[in-house]
């Protein structure tokens, strides 16, 4: 927190300023009075004051209590609050480009670059030096097709609201338990206070359906709805549902709205001139102006969880936001995180059951195939069984799906002559094979080389092999296995860009291809009604690990891609590839009892005094030398009196299961605390005691969930 002076004519708590920092100019809020304890000559005045509405006061309340919770410094939870550009522009008229008519005299790379840009933004406008950025060109280029018409140069008022949405159109006619769920919802919103439901019910029972209703009551009562979407279920068919439900677009929020778009939502939902927004979980930091309503679909998936930066989970922070708002949450899921699960039973949260699906769609049968008695040869991954039943299905004009939570060709590339595995240079990981790009790529660092002929240890030629399946592998070997077959291969990788990825999933959906193969990204919100059959590759992959929560993803992964099979009309069957049959998650994902894993699954976590039944943290520290690191990391452990203070212990420090990341060495240490205690507050004095200097960095991930 900095003190300025107010600029001329003074300005509002709250109000978004230009202060000089430095040489540089920089966005501010102003947060308070100041403290005072300056000499007065040497206050810089803050520049002017944007053409903004102030922050609000609950807004303020929000970011610093997160803050406080992930302990993050202010200014970083301002940044996630502001991203959006040109915030202090005054409104005014500008131009905007879009398609025009015909195609230009003269096709150049440039050129067919602009063109394609647009292209596959559809309908949408850019500013001249969005659409230059994007694709990469001077603006002379987009001027010179302007002269043809070939790109249209309108003027635009800036930052238009959103249409009207209307709540009283009529909504589908809701069976009794959908009904029940929505009275229930309504009455919550209409009396305006904070609670929090967990809407629980498989996959196409009609949560999308009853959640669609809670957003009609909160337009109805005049308040906004936030409806937040893991990236990837942001789907054209979803907006369509919606835009069917209430008669026009909401806003979208989500990495592929362009700066223009993202500017004008940042700014309609503060004037309370954008209704409905859906988007991503950073959605969630929009300056809503009488927010009613969040919705968190899918409310376990994992990418709620922001990994880089600012370390928060989507999720908490929502029920966070709502309770200083006083406005009502519903966490959607199939498959909820035992966090919500635990919530629910301990009377926190209130839940609601759908207990079937939609119409006369049923849960897929689930079986496994035992894959000890298959004697596949290693570079071979589809049983016998399960080829059998693909078959049948190609046979019937059904669809079928081959999964695997792999990317790439092959996780290994071996030298058969010594036994080399290729390595990231900067990371402690394996280079996965990517046949399509033809490269190695780190999955962590993202760096990659050519795939080499000879074995960069031993200089035998013609020995490095890939070994085990990938995405990529697992497509090669279906086209020899159903060479008659229309193969789809779906892996984020594959596909420049988000737009082109969901362009092919929808033509899938409408039955472009026979057999889908993919990795998680299939298994997330997509609706494909003619598939019957989903093969699960190696249902194993996910026990594997000492991740505390890899028994619970698993089950979520396995009900939630098995849920893709049957859909419509047709029963469908999930069949699981696993080496270990008889063990107990997959007996219960088997089995379908969730009560029962969850039940199970929570009395281990109590047992070990983990979450959601004690506290952790962990803590990274990072630096290009080892050493440096390990010296901090052990005077954090040896200095544990803060931590020990409220009963908290410390664990490590040991090398992270990554040990080395874009050529930072990491080391890891763990904190498990009890609940209830002030754990945020202890961590904050036990880490001050040590100098994070130079190059060294120490993040700390409260509620840690994943551990690499
Ligand atoms: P979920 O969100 O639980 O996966 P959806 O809300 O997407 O389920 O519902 C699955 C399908 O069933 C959708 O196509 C939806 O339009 C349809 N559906 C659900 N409930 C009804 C209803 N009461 N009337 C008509 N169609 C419905
Ligand atoms: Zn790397």
């Amino acid at each position: 927190m900095l003190d300025y002076k107010a600029p001329e004519g003074g300005c509002h708590l709250g109000a978004f300023v230009e202060v000089p920092l430095g040489p540089r100019k920089v966005l501010g809020v102003v947060w308070g009075a100041g403290q005072g304890n300056w000499d007065i000559n040497k206050v810089r005045s803050a520049y002017r004051v944007l053409d903004a509405a102030p922050m609000r006061l609950e807004m303020r309340e929000f970011l610093r209590r997160a803050a406080d919770y992930t302990l993050t410094p202010m200014s970083a939870m301002l940044r996630l609050a502001t991203r959006a550009p040109g915030l202090g522009d005054p409104p005014s008229m500008r131009k905007i480009y879009r398609r025009g008519e015909g195609e230009p005299d003269r096709v150049t790379d440039a050129r067919k670059r602009v063109l394609e840009t647009l292209a596959e933004y559809g309908d949408l406008s850019f500013t001249l030096k969005e659409l230059a950025e994007m694709a990469g060109v001077t603006s002379s280029v987009i001027k010179g097709l302007v002269k043809q018409n070939v790109v249209a140069e309108e003027d635009s008022p800036r930052d238009l609201p959103f249409a009207r949405l209307d709540p009283l159109r009529p909504s589908k006619t809701l069976t009794e338990d959908q009904a029940a769920a929505s009275t229930y919802l309504a009455s919550e919103i209409a009396g305006a206070r904070y609670g929090t439901t967990l809407l629980r019910g498989v996959t196409g029972s009609g949560k999308t359906e009853v959640y669609l209703e809670a957003v009609a009551a909160a337009l109805k009562a005049g308040r906004q709805a936030l409806v937040l979407l893991p990236e990837i279920a942001l789907t054209a068919e979803f907006l369509k549902r919606v835009e069917e439900r209430f008669g026009a677009r909401p806003a979208e929020w989500h990495s592929g709205a362009t700066m223009t778009e993202r500017r004008r939502i940042w700014r309609m939902v503060g004037q309370g001139q954008a209704q409905l927004v859906i988007g991503a979980r950073s959605a969630l930091f929009l300056p809503y102006q009488n927010l009613g309503l969040i919705v968190v679909d899918e409310e376990h998936d994992t990418s709620y969880k922001q990994e880089e930066g600012v370390l928060y989970n989507a999720r908490d922070m929502t029920v966070l936001r709502a309770s200083i708002c006083s406005a009502h949450v519903v966490l959607a899921s199939a498959t909820p995180s035992l966090e919500s699960w635990a919530n629910a039973e301990n009377g926190k949260y209130k839940r609601l059951d759908l207990t079937s699906r939609f119409g006369p769609a049923v849960m897929p049968t689930m079986k496994t195939i035992d894959m000890r008695l298959d004697k596949l040869p290693s570079d071979r991954w589809v049983s016998d069984r399960l080829k059998a039943e693909v078959d049948k299905r190609i046979a019937l004009g059904e669809q079928a799906m081959l999964f695997i939570n792999r990317r790439g060709y092959a996780p290994i590339t071996l030298c058969r002559a010594c036994g080399h595995q290729v390595g990231c240079d900067d990371c402690d990981a394996r280079m996965v094979e990517h046949r399509f790009q033809n490269r190695l790529v780190c999955h962590q660092c993202g760096e990659s080389k050519p795939i080499p002929d000879k074995c960069p240890s031993c200089d035998a030629e013609g020995r490095m092999a890939p070994v085990g399946p990938g995405v990529e592998r697992l497509g090669e070997e279906a086209a020899k296995l159903f060479p008659d077959a229309r193969i789809a291969t779906l892996s984020s990788d594959m596909y420049g860009s988000a737009r082109a990825l969901k362009a092919e999933i929808e033509a899938i959906a409408a039955g472009g291809a026979d057999i889908v193969i993919g990795t998680q990204l299939v298994a997330k919100g997509h609706n494909f009604p003619n598939l019957t059959l989903v093969g699960v590759i190696d249902a194993d992959l996910g026990l594997q690990g000492s991740d505390l929560r890899a028994a619970e993803r698993t089950f979520q992964l396995m009900r939630q891609v098995a849920g893709r099979a049957g859909r419509a009309e047709k029963p469908g069957t999930a069949l699981l590839q696993t080496y270990q049959p008889e063990h107990p998650v997959i007996r219960a994902i088997l089995a379908g009892d969730e009560e029962g894993f969850w039940r199970a699954e929570a009395a281990e976590r109590k047992q070990a005094g983990v979450p959601p039944y004690g506290r952790m943290a962990g803590i990274i520290v990072s630096g290009p030398d080892v050493a440096q690191v390990f010296d901090i990391a052990n005077e954090l452990a040896r200095r544990d009196q803060p931590l020990r203070a409220i009963g908290a212990q410390v664990y490590g420090p040991a090398p992270a299961p990554i040990a080395r990341v874009r050529g930072r060495h990491r080391v890891r240490l763990l904190v498990k605390a009890g609940k209830g205690v002030a754990l945020q507050a202890a961590i904050a004095r036990w880490t001050s005691q040590v100098q994070v200097k130079g190059d060294l960095r120490l993040a700390v991930d409260i509620d840690p969930q994943s551990f690499y």
